[in-house]
């Protein structure tokens, strides 16, 4: 038996765990501060985490009701309608689902580079291919229409990534029109805002009022603290009514992760706190970073430090996490998740001092 060609597919590398690290060095955990893979620093919302305790009890049934609950609460929030409310396992999952429902086998679609890897990863999993777009370094990263128009080439899905991983930069809202009003009549535009709590700009769930050719993909992962939970949702046009129906896979999200969520969401001030702490880390890993950085309006930083791979492992050495960017095709930068202060004022005081070397 022969699996199909998975050649051109490529492996989701993720950051790697405190533990992980620790064996390899043979070093407690302790001695790290893992600023490598975007989470919250503060922890999980203290409700969420106690109404997680609660739903352990309950976790031998199907997650109907609380599915039904949590949707229902998302579409409240950004006044939908509950149709229009795509929940899944993770900010991935629900990318997984708007390929299903978009693509035919053979369809391309197109994402940044350097980007995200699972938007690619997600349409090759659906028999598509993929184009890519520039986000250069010449321009300091920015992200403008025509840096996604001057390569589109009929895609059938334009991912745009506001705010941007790695480099932090963001869309305007009026360059997400100008993409949803110069690609092709069957294009999809994908705003993958998983880091929008983070930026001081209005979301494109707005655009959905008018348009049939915008979703918008959001996260519980980050912000909110979840990203052990597994919890994420697409928001796409009210003519998809149906759709959801016919590609997720049943019980999209866990009753764990949905009552999670649910308590996540009543508690605005954890999302305050993480937000404010987020603003305070990254004026501080620019101001005193001594490393060129671009302006961020999520929950990192992009630093250019010369030898990506070596300036990570040296601060590793160090107990300091942050994320080599090489693989992200930046094999000059480096990827700093903000961290609690004690936490950022450690990992700009290493970096600083293995700059130095
Ligand atoms: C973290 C992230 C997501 C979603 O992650 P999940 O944990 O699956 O919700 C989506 N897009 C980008 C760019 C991300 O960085």
């Amino acid at each position: 038996m022969q699996l199909r060609d998975l050649s051109d597919h490529v492996e989701y590398r993720a950051g790697r765990g405190i533990e992980e690290v620790a064996r390899e060095l043979g070093r407690e955990p302790s001695e790290f501060v893992k600023l490598s893979s975007n989470e919250n620093p503060h922890g999980p919302s203290p409700k969420a985490a106690s109404a997680i305790r609660e739903a352990a009890a309950e976790v031998h049934r199907y997650p109907k009701a609380v599915h039904a609950d949590l949707t229902a609460a998302v579409a409240d929030r950004w006044d939908l309608s509950d149709e229009q409310v795509w929940l899944a396992n993770g900010g991935d999952g629900a990318l997984d689902y708007l390929a299903r429902a978009t693509l035919d086998p053979g369809d391309t679609v197109l994402v940044p580079s350097p980007g995200f890897t699972y938007y690619g990863m997600s349409a090759r999993f659906h028999h598509g291919d993929v184009a890519e777009y520039d986000v250069t370094e010449n321009d300091g990263f920015a992200l403008t229409a025509d840096s996604v128009l001057d390569a589109y080439d009929g895609e059938r899905v334009v991912y745009l990534t506001s705010p941007h991983n790695p480099s932090g930069g963001r869309f305007s809202l009026d360059d997400v029109e100008r993409v949803a009003d110069e690609t092709g009549p069957d294009a999809l535009v994908v705003v993958d805002e998983a880091y929008g709590e983070f930026a001081d700009a209005p979301s494109a769930v707005s655009l959905l009022d008018e348009r049939d050719d915008v979703a918008v993909l959001r996260t519980f992962s980050k912000a909110y603290g979840l990203a052990g939970v597994r919890l994420g949702y697409a928001v796409v046009p009210p003519a998809w009514a149906d759709a959801y129906a016919r590609v997720q896979t049943p019980f999209a999200a866990s009753a764990v992760a949905c009552t999670a969520g649910l308590a996540a969401m009543k508690d605005d001030d954890h999302v305050e706190k993480s937000v404010g702490s987020v603003e305070w880390s990254r004026e501080y890993i620019h101001d005193e970073l001594d490393a060129e950085t671009y302006e961020s309006h999520g929950n990192f930083v992009l630093a250019d430090v010369g030898d990506a791979t070596e300036v990570t492992d040296e601060a590793k050495c160090e107990g300091v996490l942050v994320r080599d960017c090489s693989s992200f095709g930046l094999p000059e930068h480096v990827r700093i998740t903000c961290g609690t202060r004690e936490e950022t004022e450690r990992a700009v005081a290493v970096l600083n001092e293995v700059l130095a070397r």
